[in-house]
């Protein structure tokens, strides 16, 4: 393991002070994907910036805006969040596909979200939720839309010495079901080969997929057939998926599989919501 320094903070100008005295500081969350990255080598770092203890990252709260989810929320606590479960149940369904119980204790929806692996579980209920970010940095904040946060494999919008602050899911929440399917290797710990997030608005949907594209990606065109050309052959629509990806081939899947099976989970996600 190389080595770094290690500083907690406990306040946010702390964290940007930190942030800026080092070019290679970088903020550790839950350091579920960080800590595995910097023992193999991904990621090389001078020093780690803990901003889990930060109070404003901690926040959970429903009120009229929406749903704000603090930045060192854990996935457990975001899972068993009762406004979640209530309103938005298709994220806690997602969540709790990451990792393992302990893993889960740890690691936050932002890290997944910064983290900005085009499999992240989290992102394509969040891409449905048409989630925002909440980014701030030494001098000023911003907010931006979960889909341009994302800019490519590992990227993001944000910049050196920069913190995502929280994740809004917006009001009002969708009214109909929502279904986050998940195709891997196997049955227990493993990252996505497809994901998909299937979420009913009222008589539309909305579909986002991840691990076909180098973003997570919106299922334009199966959207389009369904909500303004009324199709309701879901096999049909569902094929039109493969319009709106572009699969890779790794260690997980073929590019042909991930086609195929992009296609299965949103014909599966379209007849669970589209027809309960
Ligand atoms: C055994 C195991 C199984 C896993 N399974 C899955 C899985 O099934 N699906 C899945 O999607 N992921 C999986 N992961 C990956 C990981 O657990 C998730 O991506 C998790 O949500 C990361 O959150 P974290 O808080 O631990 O992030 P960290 O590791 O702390 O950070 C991840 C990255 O985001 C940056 N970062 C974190 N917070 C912020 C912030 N607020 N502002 C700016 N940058 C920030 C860090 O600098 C780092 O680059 C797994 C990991 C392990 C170890």
């Amino acid at each position: 393991m190389p080595s770094f320094a290690y500083r907690k903070c406990t306040n946010l100008a702390e964290a940007f002070k930190l942030l800026k005295e080092d070019d290679r500081a970088v903020p550790l969350a839950g350091g579920t994907d960080l800590t595995v990255g910097i023992r193999g080598g991904k990621f090389r770092v001078g020093a780690l910036i803990d901003i889990k203890d930060i109070p404003e990252l901690n926040i959970l709260l429903a009120d009229r805006d929406g749903i704000t989810i603090g930045a060192a929320v854990s996935l457990n606590r975001i899972i068993s969040f009762g406004p979640i479960r209530e309103n938005v149940p298709i994220l806690a369904e997602a969540c709790h596909c990451i990792g393992t119980y302990s893993v889960r204790n740890r690691a936050t929806l932002s890290g997944n979200i910064c983290n900005a692996s085009p499999a992240a579980d989290a992102a394509p209920p969040l891409y449905c939720l048409e989630a925002r970010v909440n980014i701030a940095g030494p001098r000023k904040k911003r907010t931006v839309s979960i889909e341009a946060f994302f800019t490519g494999p590992g990227q993001t919008v944000l910049q050196q010495g920069e913190l995502v602050t929280s994740v809004l899911i917006p009001r009002p929440y969708p009214a109909g079901k929502g279904v986050y399917l998940k195709g891997s290797r196997t049955g227990s710990v493993d990252l996505a080969t497809v994901g998909v997030a299937v979420q009913r608005r009222g008589n539309e949907v909305r579909i986002a997929l991840g691990a076909v594209a180098p973003t997570p990606v919106r299922a334009g065109s199966v959207e389009n057939a369904v909500n303004k050309n009324g199709e309701t052959d879901w096999a049909a629509a569902a094929r039109l998926v493969r319009d709106d990806i572009s699969p890779i081939t790794d260690l997980r899947g073929s590019r042909e599989y991930r086609y195929h099976l992009a296609e299965v989970l949103v014909r599966r996600g379209l007849e669970q919501v589209m027809e309960g």
